[in-house]
């Protein structure tokens, strides 16, 4: 009796460790698996698998960490002569698929098929898609997280005191918060930023990943005043896009830039003479314009961002912070622009913007000298 037990007992374990491994099923083996990196173009996954029968199909399977409601899985087809004994890659050219920003987590599996119906596997595995240009040093406080490699620690420090007292004024102003880790990668200047860029674009100061939490960004000691005003105006947009995101409807363009213009502590002459003049002409555009995405026009978008800074700087001044955090908060239940503003201030859209531009055109007006402000050029992919 004990015997049998014993060998019932062995039994199970050996079914238990058949059933355990990832790596082999059926007669399929997998010899190796790698990754290279081709920052920041592409990503390259390599394997290399046996089988008793000839291996038919192979599959990648990769995820990435972004906001969102569903889990978006992606599956790579990979080509290859089917064959007892098999080495195949796949590459993933985010030169067509978009690029990810530096430090991204790429969680990937494959499945491998042999012409007998055997199908293997592999356990996830996770890869980091480092810009490994550089020896990266890190500074952490609270949710943010700051990357950079020239420098001192004062100069990071300065960096992340200004990102936090970002956060604190948007907190006290509006009520909005960070709820999820973000990520600031400092580059040095504007060429090392360019290298971690798919298209880079002459004028880019830097990249907001919103959807990953992360900014990219160049910043020397020769315009560090802009990058304290660019990070503080890029963390808003991060910000923003946490506390409304939903699967149904964005935010109104002059809301998400009026938020993040009225958070970045300074606003440049450019936009408030731009203000001034469609003031003086009669030219201003209307919040239902601004609900769109800006012209490319340069004299429209600064008009577009000095008018949407101004509409967010009256909510806030007019109807205070609860109203504000209302506001993103109805946004985040997937409300349209004009049923979010109704539910909140009791005007839609029209007539809200009726009610600001008659303070505009006051000679006594808004407090227009008030305004410093830092130009940039931040792209989002
Ligand atoms: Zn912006």
């Amino acid at each position: 009796m004990l015997k049998k037990i014993v060998s019932l007992f062995f039994a199970v374990c050996l079914v238990l460790f058949m059933a355990l491994p990832a790596h082999a099923a059926g007669s399929i083996t997998v010899k190796s698996s790698s990754v290279e990196s081709g920052f920041p173009n592409s990503v390259t996954f390599n394997i290399s698998a046996i089988s008793s029968a000839q291996i038919t199909d192979i599959r990648l399977h990769y995820t990435t960490e972004q906001l969102g409601f569903a889990h978006v899985e992606s599956e790579a087809f990979v080509v290859f002569t089917p064959s007892t004994s098999v080495n195949a890659s796949w590459k993933w050219d985010m030169r067509k698929s978009g690029g990810l920003p530096p430090g991204a987590v790429i969680t990937y599996w494959w499945t491998i098929t042999d012409s007998t119906g055997n199908k293997l596997n592999t356990s996830e595995a996770q890869f980091k898609f480092d810009d490994t240009r550089f020896k990266w040093l890190s500074l952490t406080q609270d949710k943010t997280t700051l990357y950079w490699y020239n420098g001192s620690q004062s100069f990071a420090q300065d960096i992340m005191s200004t990102t936090q007292n970002a956060l604190v004024r948007l907190a006290n102003d509006t009520g909005a918060t960070l709820q999820d880790p973000i990520r600031i990668y400092l580059y040095a200047n504007n060429s090392d930023l360019l290298g971690s860029m798919i298209f880079p674009q002459d004028w880019t100061g830097g990249v907001s990943f919103t959807e990953s939490g992360c900014i990219v960004i160049g910043i020397s000691s020769s315009n560090i005043t802009w990058g304290r005003t660019a990070i503080a105006h890029e963390l808003t947009h991060l910000v923003t896009h946490q506390m409304t995101f939903n699967p149904y409807s964005g935010i109104p363009t002059w809301l998400e830039e009026g938020l993040a213009m009225y958070n970045q502590g300074s606003v440049d002459a450019t936009f408030t003479s731009a203000l001034q003049n469609a003031i003086a002409n009669n030219t201003l555009l209307t919040l239902k314009t601004l609900s769109s995405p800006f012209s490319a026009y340069a004299n429209i978008s600064y008009l577009s961002y000095a008018e949407s800074w101004n509409a967010v700087d009256y909510l806030i001044k007019t109807y205070g912070k609860d109203k504000m955090t209302q506001l993103l908060a109805t946004f985040q239940q997937g409300s349209t622009y004009d049923n979010a503003l109704l539910t909140v201030y009791g005007k839609d859209t029209k007539a809200l913007n009726t009610e600001w531009q008659a303070t505009l055109k006051k000679p006594a007006g808004n407090t227009l000298s008030s305004v410093p402000m830092g130009a940039f050029a931040l792209a989002t992919p």
